[in-house]
């Protein structure tokens, strides 16, 4: 058939773990811990499991899970959502991403996106019928420039997708960004989708600035979270968006008909989970803060210069002073011969991205950070 995304092929993150498990290589690319989640959370999915919770979740997800969700909301970010109107559990992050832009976007609509961008918006964005229009962030701060924001956009402009914790850059928007945002989309009817799947993995000495805690833009704004990062279990697939009324009722829509509900007794789990540990979540950063120090201090004596990593499980490095290959051929020769596999950043990015920058994962066991530190301070 003639193909609706005809320019896409395999994801970077499928490619590169592929190619890592080919040369046996350390795989630092595709972001996934290789230690598992908390006791109590397999625990408990054992025990829903053997008690029955086997049948369909409810289409908006199990209402533990929804108040749970809220209680956490409320706790971090100074607002209550409402448990049966504006919170979704949906697979993963993706879907709840994917959902809200099939809901938002309509043929021709532009949508914005800041470059590097996570490779799942483009292409629902494309599905739609809709535009992308990006703005390019620059190394080493991937600030945004709100001015060229604003000149972005037209009457037509009807999304705007952001990331913080931002991956791949580990940059994060502080409160200024989401006022100046406020600002420039304030009198235009524009919708904001905020990637926040990184929210617990935060190391700003002011913490994760979420648009839930901006009154004004949250009336007009999806956030979206996973399970995945926070609980250490990727495979688990559960994440869910914060929305109004509103706009959460045009989100289920899409939501029946994707996936209807998503697995009962994992939903179980993690609402017993955050009630009974809420520890687990406020203690991410300072988990995640030991193995970046170490791993940064691991290679403080090689040739790449590491970029500053203010939240997510990922680590920039320039290779700058290695190699003159462009990304995507440092990557492959760094697994293949190196026995370290990497992303590459022009990957998330639609316009020529002419820098030296690899991203390294450090949600790793300290052995496989140190075994992998080993290997580049050869480079
Ligand atoms: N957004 C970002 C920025 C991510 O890094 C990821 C996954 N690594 C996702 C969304 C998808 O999350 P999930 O695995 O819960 O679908
Ligand atoms: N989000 C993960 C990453 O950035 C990968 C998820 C995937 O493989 N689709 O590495």
């Amino acid at each position: 058939p003639e193909s609706k995304l005809p320019a896409l092929g395999t994801t970077i993150f499928t490619q590169m773990s592929a190619l890592a498990a080919q040369h046996q290589a350390i795989n630092l690319s595709q972001g996934f811990p290789d230690f598992d989640g908390p006791a109590l959370l397999q625990e408990r999915l054992a025990w829903h499991v053997a008690n029955g919770a086997n049948q369909y979740a409810p289409m908006t997800g199990v209402q533990a899970l929804r108040e749970a969700i809220v209680d956490k909301t409320a706790e971090l970010y100074g607002y209550r959502p409402d448990a049966n109107t504006d919170i979704t559990v949906t697979a993963g992050a993706t879907e709840a991403l994917y959902a809200a832009i099939t809901a938002l976007v309509r043929p021709g609509d532009e949508v914005i996106c800041f470059d590097p961008s996570y490779d799942s918006y483009a292409p629902a964005v494309a599905l739609s019928g809709g535009v992308v229009k990006r703005i390019a962030l620059q190394p080493p701060q991937f600030r945004v420039d709100w001015q060229a924001f604003t000149a972005l956009l037209s009457p037509r402009t009807r999304l705007v997708i952001l990331n913080t914790p931002h991956n791949p850059s580990a940059t994060v928007w502080q409160k200024s960004d989401f006022a100046a945002l406020w600002q420039a989309i304030a009198q235009h009817e524009i919708y904001v989708l905020s990637d926040e799947v990184y929210e617990h993995i935060c190391f700003a000495d002011e913490g994760h600035a979420s648009v839930l805690a901006h009154p004004q833009l949250r009336e007009r704004a999806v956030a979206v979270s996973s399970f995945g990062k926070t609980f250490h279990m990727t495979g688990w697939k559960i994440g869910y968006s914060v929305a109004p009324a509103a706009l959460s009722a045009e989100i289920r829509k899409v939501h029946q008909y994707l996936t209807f509900a998503v697995n009962t007794p994992a939903q179980l789990a993690i609402a017993d989970m955050l009630r009974a540990q809420p520890g687990h979540y406020r203690e991410l950063p300072d988990f995640y803060r030991t193995r970046r120090d170490r791993f940064i201090q691991a290679l403080a004596s090689s040739r790449f210069e590491i970029l500053p990593c203010e939240g997510t499980y990922f680590l920039l490095a320039d290779y700058s002073a290695i190699s003159d290959l462009d990304d995507v051929s440092f990557c492959q020769w760094l697994t293949k011969e190196v026995g370290v596999a990497a992303i590459p950043l022009s990957v998330f990015c639609a316009d020529p991205f002419p820098h030296k920058l690899i991203r390294l994962c450090f949600a790793k066991q300290e052995a496989t950070l140190d075994a992998a530190a080993e290997r580049l301070c050869r480079l």
